[in-house]
């Protein structure tokens, strides 16, 4: 049975499609089965991991909208074990669509039990919003991984996010976690990155992962040829933080 993990933060350019894709091709390449499901219209996940939108005929919008098994809608990816729900922007439609639908806060959920069993982890990348999908992400979530960018203002925004994971147990998914904190974008050569890291370690405490990532480059290289840091260069750090993250979440599990 696959454990299932949200990685959100409603602000966007965090980190949050670089942790998915990449502890997702991380968790593959130690030969776990995994899934991940892009619920971003920009479907940056999609095309990171060489999917090709104009590609892609039926994504996660007709399975949230249209009720189209999640089954056929599931394709490969440039990862060995790595499957992907891609995303395109008609996704951008469904936030309001969504509002006038029944049961518009489980339809993820539904979808995702009937493959649930054909996987060791489904991670699902959420839009920079706290609106219809990433509730759907968090209702069908056994927890949730939020990546917090080391800048300035890097807890403005928790309190509401947090408020969101609350109000998701309160109604939908008692049972709903935060599997962990994560660091991302490190400069190592400034102090402010080193401040907010103390920060926000004393606020999450032991929820921060052990891991931190530092700023990369080859990670931000690695989308554009579509592929995740493990195939794109398995030597560069980039690839041994998220091995690193890996390790840990295997580990809370
Ligand atoms: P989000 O999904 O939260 O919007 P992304 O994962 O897309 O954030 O990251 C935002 C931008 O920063 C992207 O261009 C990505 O390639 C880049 N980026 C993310 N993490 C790193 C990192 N550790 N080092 C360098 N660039 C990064
Ligand atoms: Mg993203």
């Amino acid at each position: 049975m696959a454990q299932i993990i949200a990685v959100a933060n409603q602000k966007g350019g965090v980190g949050k499609t670089t942790t998915t894709v990449n502890l997702g091709a991380s968790l593959a390449y130690v030969g776990k089965k995994v899934l991940l499901i892009d619920m971003d219209a920009q479907g940056n996940a999609t095309s990171g991991l060489g999917v090709r939108k104009g590609e892609v005929d039926r994504d996660i919008y007709d399975v949230l909208i249209n009720e189209v098994p999640l089954e056929d809608v599931i394709l490969p990816s440039s990862r060995d074990n790595l499957s992907m729900v891609p995303a395109t922007i008609q996704l951008a439609g469904a936030e309001v669509e969504l509002t006038s639908l029944m049961a518009r806060e489980t339809r993820l959920k539904s979808a995702v039990e009937t493959v649930k069993d054909q996987y060791d982890y489904i991670l699902i990348d959420c839009p920079p919003s706290l609106g219809h999908l990433t509730i759907n992400a968090f209702t069908a979530s056994d927890s949730v991984l939020i990546p917090v960018q080391c800048e300035y203002y890097a807890l403005e925004g928790l309190s509401q996010l947090l408020n969101t994971v609350r109000l998701v147990q309160k109604h939908f998914n008692k049972d709903l976690k935060v599997e962990g904190v994560l660091l991302t974008m490190l400069d190592a050569r400034t102090n402010l990155g080193f401040e907010v890291v103390n920060e926000v370690k004393k606020y999450f405490r032991e929820k921060v992962y052990q891991t931190i990532i530092p700023r990369n480059i080859r990670l931000s290289e690695a989308p554009s040829y579509g592929l995740s840091i493990i195939d794109y260069d398995l030597k560069s750090k980039g690839a041994e933080v998220y091995q690193a993250l890996a390790e840990e979440v295997l580990n809370n599990g």
